[in-house]
């Protein structure tokens, strides 16, 4: 599992309340059909660093229902990268504490179904 650091921080920063590393990537995919791929850093670039993603991507948080490995349409679009930043290239904006607190559901809910996967593989009940 590859771990990403974010290129903002300096080294001795530590006041952040997500932390500056952080390995793995997460892929959501929505029922509408998008599906976005981003390090788990994420949540440290929008909350810490103010970084505002692609509103298609914000409007997906915010109101599309993730369709989840445990469904049975397993139909998958094509997968749109964000948040792996090599430098200074982060758009600055506003979100809602709303909008993280979302995000964070879906990372958790993604994970949750991603466990059943791992748990109940092919031939298992
Ligand atoms: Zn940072």
């Amino acid at each position: 599992m590859a771990l990403y650091i974010c290129p903002k921080c300096l080294w001795k920063e530590k006041d952040h309340k997500y932390p500056r590393a952080m390995a793995g990537v997460i892929t959501l995919r929505f029922k509408n059909g998008h599906v976005w791929t981003f390090p788990r850093l994420i949540l440290h670039y929008i909350h810490d660093h103010n970084w505002l993603p692609p509103k298609d991507f914000v409007d997906d948080v915010m109101h599309g229902e993730l369709l989840l490995y445990s469904s049975t349409d397993l139909t998958i679009g094509v997968s749109r990268e964000i948040g792996f930043f090599c430098e200074d290239d982060l758009v600055i904006g506003e979100l809602s504490d709303q909008f993280i607190n979302r995000l964070k559901l879906l990372i958790d809910e993604e994970d949750q179904s991603s466990e059943v996967l791992r748990y109940y593989g092919p031939g298992e009940k």
